[in-house]
């Protein structure tokens, strides 16, 4: 805030600073590369903020924010600072702060593992345990069975998604069904004294609800989009943008709900996992065109079928929309065979996803909440 750093380096050289500065004891207890992960996270949200602002994003462009205290609830260490026992089934901190040795639980076998493949380690507090996160640097390659089939999906509020064939995923609704009891909590939570033990008791009741929606929603994703990719060679997905869709504050709740960015992100991850090709389609008139004939046919929100008056092409508003995401996705996928002009979504290398961007962004937005 003071333009002392002008970039990451300089953070982190700072990290130095601030551990011979007796005003923060704490930092000088810190391993030192821990300490530079911290200053590694922080340069990126503030680099995230200047790109955003640099690329004029609508909206708010995330200035970074300081954590609450409660919230202070994960360190990263990367290789040093840390052991693991020789049956990897205790963890030991080796910097001052004395947190001292752990037993891990899990279903996961570290013994699987080089200990030099581990490049980060990171404890993380959650409401119901204090949780390490290993940061192992493994490929994982999976063969299966080529399928000669391409899909594409349309996602959606009352079906999760339609896919070109015409079948649909029914949405699960999972907050509307534990709102009640969210609810519950949270008045309980809200009529307790505050800085009371039945408060912080409350809190947790509170904080676990929410923790088991979280779980249950990803588990959901996850389940759904490796059978996305088992099903097919090359899947072709709606690259909504989110962010802005939240804005809609009818929708928001069932937005958010939803968790299509959650299923997205798996699906790009299993598609890399499995071989298969994810193709992220720019979403812009992939509800007004007719998939059979291309002639433009407006409707809105509340009309639920596609009837097209040139060709007379009569099918569901969504399956059409998602037979229109699969042409385009596969004239992206032929345009973009020669590994000319590929945009990786995540930044590594050997992804098989490929994105374009045809609108700005504003008026993709606008278009969407017409829609
Ligand atoms: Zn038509």
């Amino acid at each position: 805030m003071d333009g002392h750093a002008k970039n990451g380096y300089d953070l982190n050289k700072y990290t130095k600073v601030l551990s011979d500065n007796p005003a923060f004891p704490w930092v000088s207890k810190l391993n030192s590369s821990a300490r530079q992960a911290m200053a590694e996270r922080a340069w990126a949200a503030i680099s995230r903020f200047f790109e955003n602002c640099k690329n004029k994003v609508p909206f708010k462009k995330g200035f970074p924010r300081f954590r609450k205290l409660q919230n202070r609830a994960s360190v990263e260490y990367k290789q040093s600072g840390w052991s693991l026992s020789q049956c990897r089934q205790y963890i030991t901190f080796t910097d001052k702060f004395g947190i001292g040795t752990m037993k891990l639980r899990g279903t996961r076998d570290l013994n699987y593992y080089q200990l030099k493949q581990i490049k980060r380690v990171r404890i993380v507090r959650r409401v119901d345990g204090i949780y390490v996160q290993f940061c192992i640097d493994h490929e994982r390659k999976e063969q299966l069975e080529p399928t000669g089939k391409s899909l594409a999906l349309d996602l959606g509020l009352t079906h999760f998604y339609t896919d070109s064939d015409g079948n649909k995923v029914e949405n699960p609704r999972l907050l509307r069904k534990s709102e009640k009891t969210l609810k519950k909590a949270q008045r309980r939570l809200s009529r307790c004294a505050k800085g009371s033990k039945n408060r912080a008791k409350a809190r947790i009741r509170l904080g676990k609800k929410h923790l088991k929606l979280q779980h249950q929603r990803k588990d959901w994703c996850v389940k759904l989009a490796l059978c996305v990719i088992m099903s097919a060679d090359i899947v072709a997905y709606e690259d909504l943008q989110v962010r802005n869709m939240v804005r809609n504050h009818k929708l928001a709740k069932s937005i958010s709900d939803a968790g299509w960015s959650i299923f997205t992100q798996w699906l790009e991850y299993f598609g890399k996992v499995y071989g298969r090709v994810v193709v992220a389609v720019p979403p812009a008139y992939t509800t007004i065109d007719c998939s059979n004939c291309g002639q433009q046919v407006h409707k809105t929100l509340t009309t639920r079928t596609h009837h097209c008056p040139h060709c007379s092409y009569t099918a569901c508003r969504d399956w059409n929309a998602s037979r229109n995401i699969l042409n385009k996705g596969l004239e992206l996928f032929r345009n973009t065979d020669g590994q000319s002009g590929i945009y990786y979504a995540s930044g590594e290398s050997d992804l098989c996803l490929y994105k374009a961007t045809s609108t700005s962004k504003s008026s993709r937005r606008k278009r969407k909440i017409q829609q």
